[in-house]
């Protein structure tokens, strides 16, 4: 497959190295209380803007949310009530460790800057960080740990290609990502530092544009089961680059395929529910429907359902399921995990096992995309 890469260089020398991005943290969370420690390089303590003191090493601060303000201390005791505190790395490698105290949550570790304040009735704690090391931890959070470079890599230009399209989306609360499945996952440094760098280092700048020349929607799933959805299905947004295509990569993957069982009784009652003319006397071999190929709409003669509401209702791993009527439990047999539209992951991983490259990869899910280099 061909691959077309337009490097655009609007300023020469221009680079995205040094462009930080801010990000809320634990932002699904209302923290309330968190202790920050110095890793990695050296920090300053800064509360409303007067420097406090140097971090030395595993130095624990205590930060607590009072009223309005931030109750700071450390080991040896209270340090004051600030409107603001900011930890500034002093130099590019400085890491820091945060642990969410109340709420109880996760310890995770961070690189490059924070700054902390009182906002929306919880302490807002937002990472300045550099977009590739962003990246670089989205893309973890994002993927498995079984892919290999070439899956990194196309795992890193879409999450690019996210921020890029999205870095307005929370411009009123002070910030451009949140870390959630809202934006896109974040948790921080990732753990196979090195492969994972070195993919977002070898698509440096590359976006993925659709045929108007602006940042995709650059969604992915897990597995489409053998055939990925459109979004005009999906989300009822039709884009002309998110269409279905066959998928022979993902068929022997883990998670390609699943099974539910439902008391025939409830699923005669539930279509009962929304309008179906069939009773306990309906034969269980009309209850069958077949999904060769993807298809919106469960069928019983003139009655039917969106495939969507039947995974929605039953909490169904995807829409491309068959039914099989039994005279007390149906059984549904489905494929494919998620949404289905845009890259299949597990498709995806195969692929790049196979050799296949990350333009390759890209191209075969999202159709008449073009990848572009974007500039500072
Ligand atoms: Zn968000
Ligand atoms: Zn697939």
């Amino acid at each position: 497959m061909r691959f077309v890469l337009i490097l655009i260089f609007v300023a020469l020398f221009s680079s995205l190295w040094g462009q930080s991005v801010s990000i809320s943290l634990f932002n699904d969370q209302s923290l309330r209380s968190i202790v920050v420690s110095q890793m990695l390089g050296k920090y300053s303590l800064i509360a409303d803007s007067s420097k406090l003191l140097e971090l030395t090493n595993d130095d624990a601060i205590y930060i607590s949310m009072y009223g309005e303000k931030l109750a700071v201390r450390n080991s040896r005791g209270p340090i004051g009530f600030f409107n603001s505190v900011k930890f500034v790395s002093r130099d590019s490698v400085g890491m820091f460790r945060l642990a969410a105290v109340n709420p109880k949550g996760d310890v995770r570790q961070y690189n490059n800057n924070l700054s902390l304040s009182v906002a929306f009735y919880r302490i807002l704690a937002i990472n300045e960080v550099e977009v590739d090391k962003y990246l670089s931890g989205v893309v973890e959070a994002e993927t498995g740990p079984n892919a290999s470079l070439e899956l990194y890599k196309a795992q890193a230009v879409l999450a690019r290609t996210f921020l890029y399209g999205n870095i307005h989306k929370h411009n009123t609360e002070g910030f451009d990502l949140c870390d959630g499945e809202h934006c896109q996952a974040y948790k921080g440094c990732p753990m196979r530092n090195a492969i994972i760098y070195s993919a977002t280092r070898a698509t440096f700048g590359v976006v993925v544009l659709g045929p108007d020349s602006s940042y995709i929607t650059s969604s992915f799933h897990a597995n489409c089961g053998g055939e990925t959805e459109s979004a005009g299905v999906a989300w009822l947004n039709p884009k002309s680059y998110l269409v279905s295509v066959k998928d022979p990569f993902c068929q022997n993957s883990p998670m390609a395929q699943w099974s539910k069982t439902i008391p025939t009784e409830q699923w005669v009652t539930y279509l009962q529910n929304h309008g179906f003319k069939v009773s306990l006397k309906t034969p269980v071999i009309q209850f069958d429907f077949s999904q060769i190929n993807r298809r919106q709409y469960y069928r019983i003669g003139k009655d039917s359902i969106p495939t969507k509401q039947i995974r929605s209702d039953f909490k169904l791993r995807s829409t491309f399921f068959s039914v099989i009527g039994g005279q007390k439990e149906i059984l549904i047999k489905g494929k494919g995990y998620g949404h289905g539209v845009g890259m299949c992951q597990e498709g995806a991983i195969q692929m790049a096992k196979i050799g296949y490259k990350y333009d390759e990869i890209l191209n075969y899910y999202f159709k008449g995309i073009l990848l572009a280099r974007v500039p500072k």
